[in-house]
């Protein structure tokens, strides 16, 4: 029986190095393997153009190199472009690009699906079809980069892990991604360029936390009122407001990060000055920002966007507590490229 070949994008340097050792090659050649790989990012053994012939068949009797690729491309009126990604087993998972002046926001997904069954989101729609490598998390910045240079003649200035997926219940494959972007030896992006995106699942927090990861940390919040929270993020029932609050300020005393807390305003949800109250004295616990998300109608929800009079209350009310506080415009929403409105329709098109 022929072997079975390893992924070449799952070994780590030192087992690369032993890999050419073990074939009585130099153990330089994985550095320079390493570097197409992860610094020029190139997806095929040919491209490898400062290796020999011999070693080249060697990488392919050993190992497969397999590469996400664009399928789709939509392009909204107000400039943001959402990209459909084929993964080698032929799901699809959803990127997007969000120009803004002077800046380029990526948005990249860290799962195929989600299982957080979130009320607002259509990912939640699909269920978890699996979790992305972490090579599949770093080519989705490499292709999107590309993009926005090729066509915006601009690179990236942000990272966001807030498309598909939880990020924390990939917790190994979204921080080894994380560390080869940012690494000189991979993309070299600044840490301070990239967010994890979260619903808030404490012991990830208190993980992260642990750990120092460096980046910015953003959590969906949307209520700051168990009875609500839980109607909408069902993760809350088992992971109440108390103990997310309590994994927050554990986060920040391990690493001085200011959190963004994300609100999206659902009309006569949790927009009123009752629910503002209570997210002023939720945001005191710890040293954050509050971003403010208009809501954007997904199929089937029994939601609605707040009305401008209600947002405006809200947004002085909390001001009115020297909450730091920015609203977010919705960008995207003609080609459900917006906040929660990924969902791989292409999948279902087809
Ligand atoms: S909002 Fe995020 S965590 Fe919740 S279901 Fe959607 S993708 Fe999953």
């Amino acid at each position: 029986m022929p072997k079975e070949k390893a992924d070449i994008l799952s070994l780590s340097l030192k087992e690369l190095e032993d890999f050419f050792k073990s074939n009585n090659d130099k153990s330089f050649r994985a550095k320079q393997v390493y570097e197409w790989l992860w610094k020029k990012a190139v997806r095929s053994f040919e491209e490898m153009t400062n290796l020999s012939k011999e070693t080249r068949q060697l990488l392919n009797d050993n190992f497969t190199l397999t590469s996400i690729e664009i399928c789709s491309v939509q392009k909204s009126t107000d400039g943001t472009v959402k990209i459909a990604f084929r993964l080698y087993d032929k799901l699809i998972i959803e990127g997007v690009l969000i120009p803004d002046r002077d800046r380029i926001t990526a948005c990249i997904s860290s799962q195929a699906g989600c299982n957080l069954d979130c009320k607002f989101c259509a990912t939640a729609k699909l269920g978890l079809q699996r979790n992305l490598n972490t090579a599949e998390i770093f080519d989705q910045v490499v292709l999107l980069r590309d993009y926005s240079i090729k066509h915006f003649k601009h690179n990236l200035s942000n990272i966001v892990l807030m498309g598909m997926g939880e990020p924390l219940l990939n917790y190994e494959n979204v921080t080894c991604a994380i560390n080869l972007i940012t690494s000189e030896d991979g993309l070299n992006i600044s840490y301070q360029r990239i967010t994890i995106s979260t619903v808030g699942l404490p012991k990830m927090l208190r993980k992260l936390g642990d750990d120092k990861v460096k980046v910015n940390l953003a959590v969906s919040l949307h209520s700051a009122v168990d009875e609500k929270r839980n109607e909408i993020i069902p993760v809350n029932i088992h992971n109440p407001l108390k103990e997310l609050s309590s994994a927050l300020k554990y986060y920040y005393s391990k690493t001085e990060n200011r959190i963004t807390i994300e609100y999206i305003l659902l009309k006569d949800f949790n927009d009123s000055l009752v629910d503002a109250k209570e997210l002023a004295t939720f945001c005191k616990s710890f040293p954050c920002k509050i971003n403010i998300i208009e809501f954007n109608n997904v199929e089937n929800t029994e939601y609605y966007p707040s009305t401008h009079e209600r947002k405006t209350e809200f947004v002085n009310f909390l001001e009115s507590k020297n909450m730091i506080v920015n609203v977010r415009r919705s960008r995207g929403k003609d080609i459900d490229a917006a906040c929660g409105q990924l969902a791989g329709k292409i999948i279902n098109n087809e």
